[in-house]
């Protein structure tokens, strides 16, 4: 069972939910991971805070070392828990007693047991200018970035939400998100950032749990049957996807929930069970059925038609994908005739939108169904100068590095972790006249861009967008030019 990390600060009169586990929340001086051993000792401390880090939590002094506090603003002084065992410390939030200007009370009624969103207690223009000042400073040795792109409502975008069911004391069914670093659930009617429609759905679908001999799955005895329910909207199709994740193949009274679930939402376009049995905190399992429907949804960006897969990756803020995809290719400037590798290429969206413009488009991807949805995508939207291949985007570039294969642009946008040596030294080798660096994680993007610019590549602009409105997230796009090309125009 993880640790729970429980956030300090909370509304009054709002109960903390357990206070057995929280006596283990511990982190090294507020770094991350590490045992607690010895006594436990707390105490209170007034403590100003001086910054924010790249997560959004204020930065402190106490006793010569900086801590670490969530929900703490820049210029705050406030009352704060410190927790220490062994070499270990941790801060906690009790009371602010200077609140700073930018502090707004969050709308979200679960913010501080969530741990979901991290950024509910700024009021927006803090958020942004957080942002900002986030890829400003890792971004500073290559330049300074655009303004971030903002989203106008920045609510309800996420089109993609997970609910995990169990019961509470009184044996109810409840469903919700798990509370920060636990797998204790949160009972939660509505997620603000969720599609209000697979908050509908969810809730439905407790209702149904309650009146019917379906249990919820129990982490810790292994009995019960859901485990999860994962919503995917489709917010231009309106189709919807359901997918069940159950902890045992045999689902007794099916008929029933189907026809009970149809009747309550007949705008679900499908549904799916998919089996989880393993001990483990993935949601999703191996096996999979269509109990509905078609098995996927679409979507649409920039007119062309994508078709999604309970397993494959699709970014889950539809209306600033579209300016953040925008850019990428306004900064690729396409002519028509050049060959582009779009690397961690999900189910091929930008792979798809490029090759309109492109003489053909190379589309790599780890992930087999989202490789599989990509090729579906090609054929739907009738792309014709688009090919996707399944393997490591490293290895791949590697093997094309070596057969003197050419690239005019690469466009990637690998995971959080980044890329990796295999890759960009590839890309290094293949000499691409471009290379536009789509990421999520602005920190381990400066990390691979350092690595071009020391091999050949020089920054000619990079764009924050606001994706993950409310969390401390930020992606970023940047331009990167081969300098012999750069010198050339
Ligand atoms: N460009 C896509 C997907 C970006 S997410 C989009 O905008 O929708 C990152 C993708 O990288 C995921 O689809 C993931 O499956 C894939 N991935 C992760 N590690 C990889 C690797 N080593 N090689 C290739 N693809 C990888």
């Amino acid at each position: 069972m993880n640790k729970r990390k429980n956030k300090g600060y909370r509304d009054s009169g709002k109960k903390r939910q357990d206070k057995k586990d929280k006596k283990q929340n511990f982190s090294r001086g507020s770094q991350k991971g590490g045992k607690p051993i010895g006594k436990r000792k707390t105490v209170t401390a007034k403590v100003t805070c001086s910054g924010l880090t790249n997560d959004g939590k204020g930065i402190v002094q106490w006793e010569g070392k900086q801590l670490e506090v969530a929900n703490l603003l820049p210029g705050e002084t406030a009352e704060v828990t410190v927790s220490q065992r062994g070499g270990f410390v941790n801060a906690e939030l009790k009371q602010v007693v200077t609140p700073s200007k930018d502090r707004v009370t969050p709308p979200c009624e679960y913010y501080y047991q969530c741990g979901g969103c991290q950024l509910q207690h700024m009021n927006e223009e803090k958020q942004m200018r957080f942002k900002q000042e986030t890829v400003d400073a890792l971004m500073k040795p290559f330049g300074k970035p655009e303004a971030i792109m903002t989203m106008d409502h920045p609510y309800d975008y996420r089109n993609k939400s997970h609910t995990t069911f169990g019961l509470n004391q009184n044996r109810q069914v409840i469903g919700g998100l798990y509370a920060q670093h636990t797998h204790q659930i949160i009972p939660m009617e509505r997620c603000l950032i969720h599609d209000p429609k697979a908050d509908e759905i969810v809730h439905t679908i407790r209702g149904i749990l309650q009146n019917s001999k379906m249990q919820p799955y129990n982490e810790d005895t292994g009995q019960g049957f859901l485990r999860h329910v994962l919503v995917k909207v489709g917010k231009v199709s309106g189709e919807i996807m359901v997918v069940l994740v159950v902890a045992s193949p045999v689902f007794k009274g099916k008929n029933n929930f189907v026809k009970a679930l149809r009747k309550a939402h007949p705008e679900i376009t499908t549904l799916l069970m998919n089996v989880n049995n393993r001990d483990t905190s993935m949601v999703l399992g191996d096996q999979e059925k269509v109990l509905f429907g078609k098995g996927t949804i679409t979507d649409t960006l920039f007119g062309l038609k994508f078709e999604i897969s309970a397993k494959s990756f699709y970014q889950i803020n539809p209306v600033q994908t579209e300016k953040l995809y925008g850019k990428a290719i306004e900064m690729a400037e396409l002519t028509g005739k050049e060959t582009v590798i779009d690397a961690y290429c999900g189910i091929g969206t930008i792979s798809l939108i490029a090759s309109q413009k492109a003489g053909k488009v190379i589309g790599v991807e780890l992930n087999k169904d989202a490789v599989r949805d990509a090729i579906r995508n090609s054929k739907r939207n009738g792309i014709k100068n688009a090919r996707f291949y399944q393997g490591d985007a490293g290895e791949f570039m590697v093997q094309m590095a070596a057969r003197g294969e050419k690239a005019d642009v690469v466009i990637m946008d690998p995971p959080r972790s980044g890329s990796d040596e295999a890759f960009l030294s590839s890309v290094v080798k293949l000499k691409p006249k471009r290379v536009i660096y789509v990421s999520c994680n602005p920190e381990t993007q400066a990390r691979d861009m350092k690595y071009l610019t020391k091999n050949g590549y020089k920054v000619e602009g990079i764009q924050p967008v606001d994706m993950f409105p409310q969390t401390h997230h930020v992606e970023a796009v940047a331009k990167l030019v081969l300098k012999e090309e750069a010198g050339n125009r």
